[in-house]
Formats: structure tokens, sequence, C-alpha cells
């Protein structure tokens, strides 16, 4: 199986910034919401996850999770975490969320074979998670952090798409109906999460949930009607991992008609249950970066990297090197960041670099001008060059630098 894999090289340099724009917003709604953030751990026992989905749902153990998994090697018992949720529940936090709820959000890798998505194993997912409580309000709490967050990125008009899994009484009925139907139509199974469409014949869970499930999802509509917050009912919302319960929902907007599901959630109250026998109530919702770094993208969300002051520095011959290496420590002692440049041949080749690279200054070192004292700086942001002492160099960076700041 593992030769089929292809890995993922991409280490995302020149989008990084498009990133980190995400990420600070999701910082930002964490913080509004008081979310800790945490790192949880990557790898995983491979039995105990296959132990754990399988008896979430039976189309789990039918088809195997050896096409999902990506295990370390052949002969370990250890994969790559294919989800946040897991490693949560699993970790020695839950003894903090038997005393008080824990609001906890994620930012980071999972790992899974996607059929649909050959060349993609890894996906970014950030995940906002309350656990250690039961209460239908933390379901609305997270639709809420899910549309504020879609709101801060520009998305129009967002929407939750809400429906429910059903309880420990009528939650089976629907399973096995979904067990069954993928059975038959395993195609319609997808464990790319963007995609959350099921069929039009595939079971609509109204049709299985009991009456009290029935109440609870009307009191949720009677809520978010309150807040002013829109919804639709879905009868047939698509999740790759059918271990939720309860009420679950989508985060979506509309382009041009078409509906874009940005991130899903629901609660997970039995996976610790699978995990150790204990029971601990647990909602989350998550989103996959990838896939909204891509609609943002295409929206104009993400601003040009933000232009910073920086001082190219380069000598004319290594000879010269000490003198550069000088003046960069006292340019870092002064906060000052710099870039040494070290293979440039011409003054053009120097400029047109420090150009491509944002450079706002170019210091550049010549064994003539170093004997009368003087080194050559050429500022580009005023399109200036002119040769100054040594001892003016940093004075007049840090006067470049408060210019810049101000612009
Ligand atoms: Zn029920």
């Amino acid at each position: 199986m593992s030769d089929k894999i292809q890995i993922d090289r991409h280490i995302l340099t020149e989008e990084i910034h498009q990133w980190q724009q995400l990420e600070n917003v999701i910082r930002q709604v964490a913080y509004l919401y008081h979310f800790q953030e945490v790192r949880p751990a990557m790898l995983q026992s491979k039995s105990e996850l296959e132990r754990i989905y399988s008896q979430a749902s039976r189309f789990f153990s039918k088809h195997s999770l050896d096409n999902v998994l990506l295990q370390i090697c052949g002969d370990c018992n250890i994969a790559l975490s294919p989800e946040n949720t897991m490693p949560l529940l699993l970790s020695d936090m839950t003894e903090d969320c038997r005393k008080e709820p824990q609001r906890i959000f994620h930012i980071g890798p999972v790992f899974r074979r996607y059929h649909n998505v050959k060349q993609n194993i890894r996906r970014f997912h950030c995940n906002f998670n309350i656990i250690g409580h039961e209460s239908v309000i933390t379901v609305i709490q997270l639709i809420r952090i899910g549309i504020r967050l879609c709101d801060r990125l520009g998305f129009k008009n967002c929407y939750a798409e809400i429906s429910s899994f059903g309880c420990d009484i009528c939650r089976q009925n629907y399973i096995e109906a979904l067990d069954k139907y993928f059975s038959h139509n395993p195609e319609a199974f997808c464990w790319y999460e963007p995609c959350k469409e099921l069929p039009i014949d595939a079971p609509a869970s109204p049709d299985y949930i009991c009456n009290n499930c029935h109440a609870e999802l009307d009191y949720i509509k009677k809520v978010l009607t309150n807040l002013m917050t829109r919804f639709e009912i879905n009868p047939r919302l698509h999740r790759a991992l059918y271990y939720q319960n309860g009420p679950v929902f989508n985060i979506c907007t509309k382009e041009k008609g078409k509906k874009i599901v940005l991130g899903s959630g629901g609660r997970f109250d039995r996976i610790a249950k699978y995990c150790d026998n204990t029971y601990i109530p647990a909602v989350a919702i998550t989103f996959d970066q990838e896939h909204l770094i891509g609609l943002l993208r295409k929206n104009g969300f993400f601003r040009a990297e933000h232009h910073q002051h920086s001082t190219m520095l380069c000598s004319e011959s290594r000879d010269l090197d000490l003198t550069m290496l000088q003046i960069a420590q006292e340019l870092h002692d002064n906060e000052l960041p710099t870039i040494l440049e070290l293979n440039s041949n011409t003054l053009s080749d120097l400029r047109k670099k420090a150009i491509d690279k944002g450079v706002s200054l170019i210091i550049y070192l010549e064994e003539a001008a170093l004997r009368t004292g003087k080194a050559l700086i050429i500022n580009l942001v005023k399109d200036h060059e002119d040769y100054i002492p040594l001892s003016d160099i940093l004075d007049t960076v840090i006067r470049l630098k408060r210019q810049i700041d101000v612009l």
C-alpha cells in the first residue's frame, strides 16, 4: 500500500503570509470566545483508532481503515492522526474536563489517504472544541463561532445548515440505515471533508430520530432565530467520520447561487466512551484551511505581504566580510533586520535582488571607498545613492526605517 502514497513536498514558502493571515483571524476569534490553543499529538495507536472507528459505525469495519490511516511502518502499531478530535479525548486533558468544560482550539495537520484527492495526504485543519459539557448551548456557541469566523474572513451571507444524528435511543437506527446505504453505494462515501453532500436517495436523518431529538432541533432553531442567525435544515449532512450524535451542522455561504460548505461540526459524546469507557460530552467545529485559503484567494481576501524595512548588505570581496558582519551585528543590536547577500556580482544584479525581496536599503562595501572610511548606500525607496561614513550607517538606517513605518 505504501508504494502508492505520493508524498506532498510542498512547504508553502510563497503563500505562507496568507496562512498567517488566516491563522491570525482564527486566533482573534478564539480569543473573543476564550478558547485556549493546544497542540495535540500527531501519532496515534493504529489499533486503538481502528477499534474506536469501527465501534462508531459498522461501515468502517467493512471498509478497511488501512485505506484511510497512514501507518508509520509495516510492523509498528503507529499511525499518523487522521483528525484532531481523538488525540484530545485520549490526552491528559480529560481529567480537567470533568471539573470544568474546556474550550480549546487547534490548528495543524491531519493525515488521511484521500482516494479522490490522491496527491494530498496531509490537510491542515482548524478545530474549535468544547469538551466536558452536554448543554445544547455549547452547540449554539460553536455555530456562532463558525459564522463569526466566516464573516470576518469576508464570506457573504453566511448561514448554518443543521440536522441531528440522534440520541442513544434513535441514533443507531439512522447509522444502520447509512451503513446499509453506503454498503450498496460505497462511491457515495467520501473521506474528503469539504465535499459533504449526500445523494438525495440517501437516508434523511429526520425520518429516523426520536421526538426528543426533534424537540432539541426545534430549540436550536428557536435560539438561532432569536440570535438573528440564518440557518437551513439539511436532512442529509455528510460526515467523513460517522461517530457524531445529536445536533450536527455546517457553516455555509453561497456564490452565484451555489452552496459552499466552509466548516462543519457536531457533538461526539460517545467517542471518549469508546476510548476508555468514560462518558465525556464534547462538541467541535472543523475548518479545512486549504479549502478556506483557496476560496479566500479567489475572493481577493489576502493583502500583499506587509512591506517591512530591511537592509541588504553586500561586499565587493570576501576580504570585506568581517566589516560586513560587524555592520550587520550593529544593526541587529538595534533590532534592525538585515539580509546578507553573498552571490551578487554586479550592482545592477544586487539592485534587482533587493527589489525582489522588498528590501528598502542596500549597503555595499567597496575596497576603494572603505579606505576613506565610507560605504555606498542605496536608498531604494527614494531611488537615491550616496557614499556615507561608516559611523553614520546606523543613524541612516534608523532614519529610513522611521520613514517607511509611516508609509
Ligand atoms: Zn433521539
